[in-house]
């Protein structure tokens, strides 16, 4: 007998790996160049020379033994150091080592964070659109996902929903901005009325209310949008962080559970988080890209041909009539479907080579998710396809 909830989890193949395979079907048959994959969200761009240089210098001269070898459970504490010296430098704040829990990526970091705060019954609310992942990691954590509907006008937060769904079960609160996968940036009036909420909330019911910032995007944003802090605006906001993107590094699993000293009994916070960590054996974070991360801490690759992506996506889409609302960040954007049906939809553009993500699976029907995290020769060459799918609905 087999736990079946897992044996689910490990066999259902997810609608984005399915469209990556029938991608990869499809290039062999008709050439790559006439598949417009878009469905995945790998970075599409080299990570900055700083990591190869860290890494080059440290295997000529760092002693292998330390460089291969276990770290201490929360990450090395000079690679703690840097990093929290290049988040004082950037947000003005005062961060020790000891604020920082290393984990393997933002996904690590979030389930550490819901495995160190869910007690049975406990509840997260989370905002469509959202990771799919979040539901499996929630719970995995033996709570259970409240999800808010979207506000498909501007991908801010309809408030009045979220009032009504928090209750004396709420744990924390889960955001993404820059969204996956809607792009959209929270405005900081956005941030201040959610900081508002919360606080006032945890007070009524005499516990807090954690803020789970999820923000591996957090360097990826376009013209003068600014991706507010939110430590600034709520002390109990615990920030999970990730290198995958503004690094290009997703295959080297490097992120951190950034623990504010201003949390309400942030060392017991801290302490649980580790807890986690230790109960789902992370034993520590993949030691050579600690150091790799640390000494990159401040850089990002050269992202600017995600912004080139949006802008020529973006203009093409909306002059073929689709309805689009801009991102402020990431390599994603979520245009409404040109029917109810987003899995119709979706399986309709298929018969262009066009790949795109019903947004179903992220909680928002009537959308579809883009990666544009291509080459623009690929956006170039799809325009022709998004027009003929466009076609059959005018
Ligand atoms: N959160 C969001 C919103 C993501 O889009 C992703 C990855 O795509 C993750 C978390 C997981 O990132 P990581 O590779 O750092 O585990």
């Amino acid at each position: 007998m087999l736990n079946e909830k897992m044996v689910g989890l490990g066999t259902q193949r997810s609608v984005i790996r399915e469209l990556f395979e029938f991608g990869k079907m499809r290039a062999a048959e008709i050439g790559a160049e006439n598949v417009f994959d878009f469905s995945i969200g790998n970075p599409s761009v080299p990570s900055p020379s700083c990591v190869s240089e860290t890494a080059l210098n440290l295997v000529q001269n760092m002693d292998p033994v330390i460089l291969h070898g276990y770290t201490s459970a929360q990450g090395d504490a000079s690679a703690r150091k840097a990093i929290a010296d290049s988040l004082n430098a950037r947000f003005g704040t005062n961060y020790n080592p000891d604020n920082l829990y290393l984990t393997a990526g933002a996904a690590a970091a979030l389930c550490c964070c819901f495995n160190g705060l869910a007690c049975p019954g406990d509840e997260f609310i989370v905002f469509a659109p959202y990771f799919p992942e979040y539901k499996v990691f929630i719970e995995g954590a033996g709570a259970k996902m409240v999800l808010i509907p979207a506000d498909v006008e501007a991908f801010q937060i309809d408030f009045d929903k979220f009032e009504a769904a928090i209750n004396e079960h709420t744990k924390g609160v889960i955001v993404n901005s820059p969204n996956n996968p809607s792009g959209a940036v929270y405005s900081e009036e956005t941030v201040k009325k959610l900081a508002e909420i919360l606080k006032r909330k945890s007070q009524e019911y005499g516990e807090p209310i954690y803020l789970i910032s999820d923000e591996p995007y957090r360097e990826i944003v376009f013209g003068n949008t600014k991706v507010p802090f939110l430590p600034r605006y709520y002390d109990n906001t615990l920030v999970c962080y990730s290198w995958s993107k503004s690094l290009s590094l997703p295959g080297e699993r490097l992120g951190y559970v950034l623990v504010p000293d201003e949390m309400a009994d942030s060392r017991l916070v801290y302490a649980a988080i580790a807890g986690a960590g230790r109960s789902l054996g992370y034993v520590c974070a993949p030691s050579m890209f600690q150091h790799i991360c640390a000494a990159c801490a401040s850089e990002t690759a050269d992202i600017s041909v995600y912004e080139t992506n949006k802008n020529l996506l973006l203009k093409s889409l909306r002059e073929m009539g689709y309805h689009v609302v801009e991102p402020g960040g990431t390599f994603y954007m979520f245009p409404r479907t040109l029917e109810a049906d987003d899995l119709a939809f979706c399986e309709k553009a298929k018969k262009y080579n066009l790949l795109i993500v019903p947004g179903t699976g992220f909680g928002c029907p009537g959308h579809t998710r883009i990666s544009y995290c291509v080459p623009t020769a690929r956006i170039e060459r799809s325009l022709a396809a998004f027009e003929a799918l466009a076609k059959e609905y005018r």
